[in-house]
């Protein structure tokens, strides 16, 4: 098990749409098993494969961040099959560090997968779980979450970001 480096934004791997998974081998359970460790060494509540620079259709997500086991959740393909309400709360991600801000997200979420052999899964998440899980999986289409606020703040926030990267504190 490896602790991977994190990509941080504008890396285009984070822009860009990822790949099917088709073969569920012990490569892929390796990234799976390295993506779970990086994201609870960093600490953070979910990881998406583009954001250690891979292009899979893979994420982790933990509420717990390591807490508890039941919580841990290793995502294969997934894709929002349902979305329900909209609610607006701050959040970050770990590509942009110590940045946070308001994004609208469902309220609850159904979400189906395939687990690390391939067999088909379904989750509905509600909340954080909701917010969570669909933050992550718009990173396997190369969405971030400055992408679901307004111009506006989308602009404020890449101000704030290359002020940042200036002054190499990103
Ligand atoms: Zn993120």
């Amino acid at each position: 098990m490896a602790i991977l480096d994190i990509v941080k934004y504008p890396e285009p791997v984070l822009m860009e749409p990822t790949s099917a998974v088709e073969e569920f081998d012990d490569e892929l359970r390796e990234l799976a098993a390295d993506m779970v460790a990086t994201m609870h060494a960093a600490p953070g509540i979910g990881l998406a494969a583009p954001q250690v620079g891979r292009s899979e259709r893979l994420c982790v997500l933990d509420l717990s961040v390591g807490d508890d086991e039941a919580e841990l959740m290793v995502l294969v393909n997934p894709r929002v099959v349902e979305e329900h309400g909209n609610v607006k709360d701050e959040e970050g991600c770990l590509s942009f560090p110590d940045l946070m801000i308001i994004v609208p997200r469902p309220e609850r979420v159904v979400v189906e997968a395939q687990d690390l052999d391939g067999n088909p899964i379904r989750i509905e998440g509600e909340e954080l779980l909701a917010r969570c899980l669909h933050h992550e999986i718009d990173h396997l289409d190369g969405v971030l979450f400055i992408d679901r606020v307004s111009p506006l703040k989308r602009d404020l926030a890449r101000r704030k970001i290359r002020r940042r990267i200036q002054a190499q504190d990103w």
